[in-house]
């Protein structure tokens, strides 16, 4: 269904003030999943895996594609059916590897309805929607279209990534450990990640189904979420929380998780590239593909964020996915 896929991500420069002054006060809002620190890490590493000429093309616009990475979930805020985009609680399905729940939107809309698909949750199919949609920006040779998609993109593939957006049990209320969602991918991520220790593999270009791909990163995450809960419980003790003792069971793996979202991310853009049939070519590396300057008048990229408020993640919030 593409109408989830007509996101938010560019807007008609009339509206631009609006949107720019709704994000302002948007930018109090409180604790964001991944944070923004996570987000930002995996879409800055990602141009580091990408090859020549789109390194140097993402890299001119790094800023833009890094700045935008956290813009989902601001928008939850303007659009109620964005939240179920950035999880997919794939026990709600039955046990590993959930096979009752179909890869494709259509079948899993057919057994299940709309209405339980969207409330359980929806990222693969969004990664896979967004994949096309940049695949469409590329063939269109719309560069401010595909910077904004990239990241956007980017968070989605982020979101996939972490284990407590695949359960029923998010943030541990299921069983008495409320605030394990931040402590796992905000509080690890700012306290003990730099960016520079992400170093993912260079890209590749993959084929099949994007959404069938995602899936499977979400079963990766689902394989997690015990190990999680677990090390969580473990490092809470005289209701004290002790960050050092779950970081030395779970950093590893916030790293792992990192590395891979950056990597695959890296695969997606270069993909969805490819299949545009390379458009700019080798233009990319100047900026000036085919002729069409990016910063040129008409096809300018379009950046309506404003500056990030200070308190996204202070880690006291209910935290959202
Ligand atoms: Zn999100």
């Amino acid at each position: 269904m593409r109408l989830l896929s007509r996101s938010l991500a560019i807007f008609p420069r009339a509206s631009l003030t609006l949107v720019a002054a709704a994000l302002c006060l948007l930018a109090a809002i409180p604790a964001f999943p991944w944070g923004f620190t996570a987000h930002d890490i995996i879409n800055g590493q990602a141009i580091t895996a990408l090859p020549e000429p789109l390194r140097t093309f993402y890299t001119r616009h790094r800023e833009l594609v890094v700045r935008h990475s956290a813009d989902p979930d601001l928008f939850r805020e303007f659009d109620p059916d964005e939240g179920a985009r950035h999880y997919l609680d794939i026990d709600h399905y039955g046990k590993y590897p959930f096979e009752a729940l179909p890869l494709d939107y259509e079948q899993a809309v057919a057994q299940f309805g709309k209405e339980e698909v969207a409330r359980y949750g929806l990222v693969p199919w969004v990664i896979g929607w967004k994949y096309d949609e940049l695949v469409q920006a590329f063939r269109n040779r719309k560069w401010d279209r595909v910077l904004v998609t990239s990241a956007w993109l980017g968070h989605y593939v982020g979101d996939c990534h972490v284990p407590l957006h695949s359960t029923e049990n998010y943030d541990g209320q299921q069983t008495n450990q409320r605030g394990v969602h931040q402590r796992w991918e905000v509080e690890l991520v700012n306290r003990f990640v730099k960016a520079e220790e992400i170093h993912p593999k260079p890209a590749v270009r993959i084929k099949g189904k994007v959404h069938h791909r995602a899936r499977r990163w979400l079963l990766e995450s689902a394989q997690l979420v015990e190990g999680v809960l677990k090390a969580d419980r473990e490092a809470l003790k005289d209701g004290q929380f002790d960050y050092q003792k779950f970081a030395a069971s779970q950093l590893g793996t916030v790293k792992r998780r990192l590395t891979q979202a950056a990597h695959r991310l890296a695969c997606l853009w270069y993909s969805a590239w490819r299949e545009a049939e390379r458009p700019g070519g080798s233009g990319l590396q100047t900026g000036r593909p085919d002729g069409v300057g990016i910063e040129a008048g008409g096809n300018e990229v379009v950046d309506p964020r404003p500056v990030r408020g200070a308190g996204h993640s202070d880690g006291r919030a209910e935290p959202r996915r």
